[in-house]
């Protein structure tokens, strides 16, 4: 592995300008991924916040699941925020019909969950494995996905702390995928992107 590793952002639909920028700051080389020849050139893949319905079909639409899923089996690290979470999940509850996943992440998702009156909202967040993890990282929440239930496999890095959904799981990760319910590139922190780039460094 070069000292700086390239780490695509799958750039179908969503956030993905926030998260090219979020990764250089965190030391890392980004490219923007469309194709399967894009794909196979990097040492890690984002998968952006957006509407994962609309990931979900354009990547089959684009021939792009095949790729992904391969890619993802053969231990390329990848992670996903908000609606990228619900793409490395194993299990969706409440996705539309037919809806499909990446997956990997044994991990159950509920989409929208969070409900409608609080579609948005930003918490403060404890994130195990950040630098500095005691410092807490602004958690940016938008019409976001939590964890219902997260297997032996998927190891808890944050949990909402306060308010009405205390306890709540918005943080997994296991050796080579991680997700978060929020959005980090959305902040100016680049303590996430700079553990996924720690991530992709010993894979
Ligand atoms: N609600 C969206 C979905 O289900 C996710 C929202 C987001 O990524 N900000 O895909």
């Amino acid at each position: 592995m070069q000292p700086v590793p390239t780490i695509g952002v799958l750039a179908i639909q969503g956030g993905v300008r926030e998260h090219l920028r979020a990764l250089e700051l965190a030391g890392a080389n980004s490219i923007s991924v469309k194709t399967r020849e894009q794909l196979s050139g990097v040492d890690g893949l984002v998968i952006p916040g957006g509407e994962s319905s609309t990931i979900d079909k354009l990547a089959r639409t684009f021939g792009l699941m095949k790729p992904l899923r391969e890619a993802r089996a053969n231990g390329l690290p990848m992670f996903g925020s908000c609606a990228g979470m619900i793409m490395l999940a194993d299990q969706i509850v409440g996705g539309i019909e037919g809806q499909e996943s990446i997956g990997g992440l044994d991990i159950s998702v509920e989409r929208n969950a969070f409900g409608s009156q609080t579609e948005s909202f930003e918490t403060g967040i404890v994130v195990k494995g950040i630098h500095e993890p005691d410092r807490e990282f602004e958690g940016v929440f938008i019409r976001a996905p939590w964890v219902i239930e997260a297997g032996e496999s998927a190891e808890v890095i944050a949990r909402i702390s306060v308010g009405p959904h205390e306890g709540r799981i918005v943080g997994v990760r296991n050796d080579t995928l991680m997700a978060t319910s929020f959005h980090p590139e959305l902040t100016a922190d680049p303590r996430v992107h700079e553990l996924f780039v720690e991530m992709v460094m010993n894979s």
